[in-house]
């Protein structure tokens, strides 16, 4: 499976000097730094990890995202996971950035992102030099596919490198599909309406709702970087499972002429509570009084309702979703974000206002971060209404939760169809058209009869609501067998790692000078 060139110049330069301990695998995974990125690239180092036999992790990342990461680092020590950190400078300033603008859900603006870019890719050097100094020579590269420059290091130290995806072969597909038809030629404006083609499922979407990925002039550069990097991978590791999609991944690979590794869900590699509950950020609310709240509610009967980590919400929709639960009489637990607790919405929450007080007993606000993990595996939670990015839809996956769909920009609305349309575990809130990224406006999405009419369906939907919500029981069983020993994802990770038991990590090649 791994390239035959990579391979011959691997054994060559493979001097036959390093012990035994050298000589294991080790996987170097590269997150972009944004957590819909991060938190699933370290569930797979876990899950890397977790399999023993000496194998070693390395996670690189950026001063401010290591210590965002430390509790979960105490974790894997403590259970003596071979994950090693390391954390390389961000030149902020070489790239233009203010200080501190390591990670996505930091920058203010959506110019700022064409910056954050350029920085991201002045860490090929640093990382190159790292690993070549360090003893433990790598064996392979697991880079985001954002960060096309990975692919440089690659080359250069003479190893394999995969692409890293958390997002579903079917959105992959389409989005592909559409770029190799030349769809958007052929229509005359970005709403009208096309259906996606080469797929087995009739999908119809805009170009607006899927523009693909770095979309727009700015990114024209980056894009290309990408499409090569991607083309010359290795591999491309997914966050799904087979049996979710199984035409999607076989066709994904088909089209990309490369092998699909499938390894997914990730997030289930956190078996107990502590470890739900240490992902991405440390959690605004006190996990025992969240989960005191979450004991003394039915089975099934609250809604959990967020937006992930890079939507932002102006006060004027989030007080029309607020008052769209209220009247939907479900009991719920709502995640609002830091940035988005401005004067106003804080009064009209608080005692001026009076929300909070009103929904006392059927809500529970969390203003920050929340334990997501932690609060949808909780009996007590019976849907989810989410902004659709594919990391929650996985966790909404592997815990049976039926959703209400509500995208904002990027894959979302490709995920909507999804969800809604093939596996049919959805209900759409009604959302056509995207939000542009960091030029948020305070326009009104959807009115709160909307998020009602929608919370109604999900949770009392008649009939038609009782098979969605055994069709997401199914799916999840099927998920976690795929990550339980002989499952397919289980063993695609043991197939994975093989590749490198018998071919182990050689020293490094001169530098070019
Ligand atoms: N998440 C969380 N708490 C929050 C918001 C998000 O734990 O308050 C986690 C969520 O469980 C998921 C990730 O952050 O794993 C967000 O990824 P996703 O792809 O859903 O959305 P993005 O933030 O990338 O838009």
């Amino acid at each position: 499976m791994i390239n035959n060139e990579v391979r011959k110049s691997s054994s060559v330069v493979n001097n036959g000097h390093a012990s035994t301990q050298l000589m294991k695998p080790h996987f170097v995974l590269v997150p972009l730094m944004a957590q819909g990125h991060m938190i699933p690239m370290v569930e797979l180092a876990q899950l890397i990890a977790g399999r023993g036999g000496g194998v070693l992790v390395t996670l690189i990342t950026t001063p401010l995202n290591a210590t965002r990461l430390k509790t979960t680092m105490d974790r894997f020590n403590r259970s003596g996971l071979a994950i090693r950190l390391v954390s390389l400078p961000f030149p902020c300033k070489e790239a233009g950035l203010p200080e501190g603008c390591e990670n996505i859900d930091v920058i203010a603006s959506a110019a700022l992102a064409v910056n954050f870019f350029k920085a991201t890719s002045l860490m090929r050097q640093p990382l190159e030099t790292y690993l070549r100094e360090h003893k433990h020579y790598p064996s392979c590269i697991i880079s985001d596919s954002c960060h096309p420059w990975t692919w440089d290091v690659a080359r250069s130290l003479q190893i394999p490198r995969f692409t890293f995806f958390s997002i579903c072969c079917f959105t992959l597909l389409c989005t592909h599909n559409i770029a190799s038809h030349n769809v958007f030629d052929t229509i005359t404006s970005e709403r009208e309406p096309f259906l996606v083609p080469g797929l087995q499922d009739r999908i119809e979407v805009t170009q607006e709702q899927a523009p693909g990925f770095f979309y727009g002039d700015l990114w024209v550069k980056l894009r290309e970087e990408i499409r090569a990097a991607d083309k010359a991978a290795e591999g491309v590791v997914v966050n799904t499972f087979r049996e979710l999609e199984p035409w999607y991944v076989e066709n994904y690979q088909k089209a990309m002429g490369n092998k699909v590794w499938t390894l997914g869900p990730f997030s289930l590699c956190n078996k107990d509570v502590n470890h739900m509950t240490a992902r991405g950020n440390d959690a605004a609310i006190d996990e025992n009084k969240c989960m005191r709240w979450l004991d003394s509610m039915k089975p099934r009967t609250v809604v959990y309702v967020s937006f992930g980590s890079l939507t932002f919400t102006s006060p004027s929709q989030l007080m029309e979703v607020g008052l769209g639960l209220e009247a939907s009489q479900q009991a719920f637990i709502w995640v609002i974000k830091e940035v988005e607790l401005c004067r106003e919405m804080t009064e009209w929450l608080g005692e001026a206002g009076g929300f909070e007080e009103r929904v006392k007993t059927k809500g529970l606000i969390i203003r920050g971060w929340a334990p997501q993990m932690m609060i949808l595996s909780h009996p007590a939670i019976g849907g989810f209404v989410t902004h659709c990015g594919w990391n929650s839809l996985m966790e909404a996956i592997s815990m049976g939760l039926p959703v209400i769909t509500w995208p904002h920009f990027a894959d979302q609305f490709l995920n909507e169809r999804f969800i809604v349309e093939v596996l049919r575990t959805g209900v759409p809130v009604g959302v056509d058209v995207p939000v542009t990224w960091g030029l948020e406006t305070s326009h009104v999405y959807v009115t709160r009869d909307g998020v009602e009419k929608a919370m109604r369906s999900l949770m009392d939907g008649g009939e038609e609501g009782a098979q969605r919500r055994e069709r997401a029981r199914q799916v999840s069983v099927t998920a976690k067998k795929a990550m339980e020993q002989g499952g397919s994802s289980y063993e695609n990770i043991t197939m994975f790692m093989q590749q490198f038991s018998h071919h182990p990590p050689a020293a490094p090649p001169p530098a070019a000078v």
